[in-house]
């Protein structure tokens, strides 16, 4: 009978092709390095590391991070168990060397009798009769086969860059400053005529902060980047430089919007903010993509009034970076729905890192095993790292208000993705708690609850043993 087809060994095709195999189906893996280069890769290994050596925080008590480690790690991960094999000294974070960890990889697919190898890039659609395919060909997807998803998705729904704007967490935003407001109230669908978080800014503030802006550090394209500013996108740091008045008439504009705090003094500019996930506990800056560095982004950001104590979900950038607009164009199952034999796994889904492009495979790659032995796939609760991370790529993403271009963002994994907690927290020693003691006693319940829940899923699996 027919193998699973994947497409791309890169940090989520090597881990698929691992599960599928696993899972006792053979698998064909197709990988066009080292005879085609990606701008970034180098080598001919799988599972290259294209940038840092790090897999970031490992302790799952304390970091969204670290539980999807965990996770992981619970179901067997290839990409996990070589990172732990060939990990490095680096505190509380995985670090790994990166040759050591790439080359293991390589090796165990190569060995696995499950699994053929075959070195060629898929330029267009895969053959017709490839009935149940995996495409993990990452951010920097060749460009044959990124014009041929295109043709399928619609020119919309895939990005070749992604001009991504900061992230705050909800309950950061200082609301004695800020308040709840759509332009001139408007309700659009689903809305509730209150929809924005608004922060005003007076003269003073306003030309301070585009001072700061101009002067911020920013970081240089890559060559392979070019300059990727089209209509609707531009980083806010050029409009800045164009001049003091441009940021007042475009994203920062105060039209249609009374502050409570003080209604008799008109703001001269005004920060939007529009709820980023289903849950409500994350808010994007509107149209505040940005290539400053991380530091200078941080310090420029909380100048902004209720912004002062504003935590970061993510920051700002604008890199190269190929991916779908999936809470429209996959399914559950993350098939395309226009062609259900397709599947995609990895950075191309939205999810972003090394870490979660794996998770994604993993994943994918027991939903293709399933399919093809004819067996239900019981997805992981949200409540675990693995859950809010699918929730976020597959359904947790509202469509926003203005029903303007998708605002869906690639994200690392973070606790702002998980349901919001149901019980009230405990107190040490019946007292008050708050600010970052706070936020830690959170993180511990909801790591703790995504361990609980992990653990009854994974119970509840038939896991196959291991190849
Ligand atoms: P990849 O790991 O890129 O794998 C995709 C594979 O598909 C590649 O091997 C490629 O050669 C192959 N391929 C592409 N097209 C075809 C085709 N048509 N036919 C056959 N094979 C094909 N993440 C971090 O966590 N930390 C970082 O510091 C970091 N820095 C980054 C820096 C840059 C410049 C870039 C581009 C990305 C960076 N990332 C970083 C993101 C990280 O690279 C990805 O999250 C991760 O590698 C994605 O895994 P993936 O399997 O989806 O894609």
């Amino acid at each position: 009978s027919q193998p699973i087809h994947v497409i791309g060994a890169g940090l989520a095709g090597a881990e698929a092709a691992w599960q599928i195999a696993r899972a006792g189906a053979p698998v064909v893996l197709h990988e066009m390095r080292p005879v085609r280069q990606t701008p970034a890769h180098r080598t001919g290994d799988f599972a290259e590391l294209v940038c840092s050596n790090s897999f970031r925080a490992d302790d799952p008590q304390t970091s969204a991070i670290g539980m999807l480690h965990r996770e992981m790690r619970g179901l067997d991960s290839l990409i996990m168990s070589a990172a732990d094999l060939h990990k490095l000294p680096a505190g509380g974070a995985l670090a790994v060397d990166r040759d050591g960890f790439s080359r293991a990889i390589t090796e165990r697919i190569r060995a696995c009798p499950l699994i053929e190898v075959v070195c060629e890039e898929i330029a267009g659609l895969p053959p017709a009769d490839w009935d149940n395919v995996i495409i993990a060909t990452g951010p920097l997807t060749s460009q044959a086969l990124g014009a041929a998803i295109g043709a399928l998705t619609g020119e919309r729904d895939l990005a070749f860059y992604d001009a991504i704007a900061p992230v705050v967490h909800r309950e950061s935003v200082d609301m004695s400053k800020a308040w709840m407001q759509s332009r001139y109230d408007k309700a659009g669908p689903g809305g509730s005529g209150a929809d924005y978080i608004n922060c005003p800014l007076n003269k003073e503030q306003y030309y301070a902060f585009v001072d700061a802006l101009n002067e911020a550090e920013k970081i240089e394209f890559k060559t392979f980047e070019e300059t990727p500013y089209f209509d609707g996108c531009l980083p806010i740091e050029i409009m800045a430089e164009r001049g003091a008045e441009t940021l007042r008439h475009g994203p920062m504009k105060p039209f249609g919007l009374t502050n409570p705090h003080e209604p008799d003094v008109k703001a001269y500019a005004v920060v939007q903010l529009r709820q980023d996930n289903a849950l409500g506990t994350l808010y994007n800056m509107v149209g505040f993509q940005t290539k400053l560095k991380h530091g200078a982004q941080i310090a420029v950001f909380r100048a902004i009034p209720g912004l002062e104590r504003a935590e970061f979900a993510r920051l700002g950038g604008l890199h190269r970076n190929t991916f779908l607009n999936s809470p429209k164009v996959l399914d559950s199952a993350f098939r395309l729905r226009a062609q259900p034999r397709l599947r995609f796994a990895g950075q191309i889904t939205g999810c972003e890192g090394y870490v979660e492009s794996a998770a994604i495979g993993l994943v994918v790659g027991r939903m293709a095993a399933a399919d093809r032995s004819g067996e239900a796939f019981l997805p992981p609760p949200a409540t675990t790292a693995l859950g809010a991370l699918i929730n976020h790529i597959t359904a947790g993403h509202i469509e926003t208000i203005d029903a303007g271009p998708s605002s869906f963002q690639p994200m690392n994994v973070n606790f702002g993705l998980f349901p919001p907690l149901t019980e009230p927290l405990e107190k040490p020693q019946g007292k008050r708690l708050r600010g970052p003691e706070k936020a830690a006693v959170k993180k511990a319940a909801l790591s703790a609850r995504a361990l609980r829940d992990f653990e009854a899923w994974i119970a509840a699996l038939k896991v196959p043993a291991p190849a």
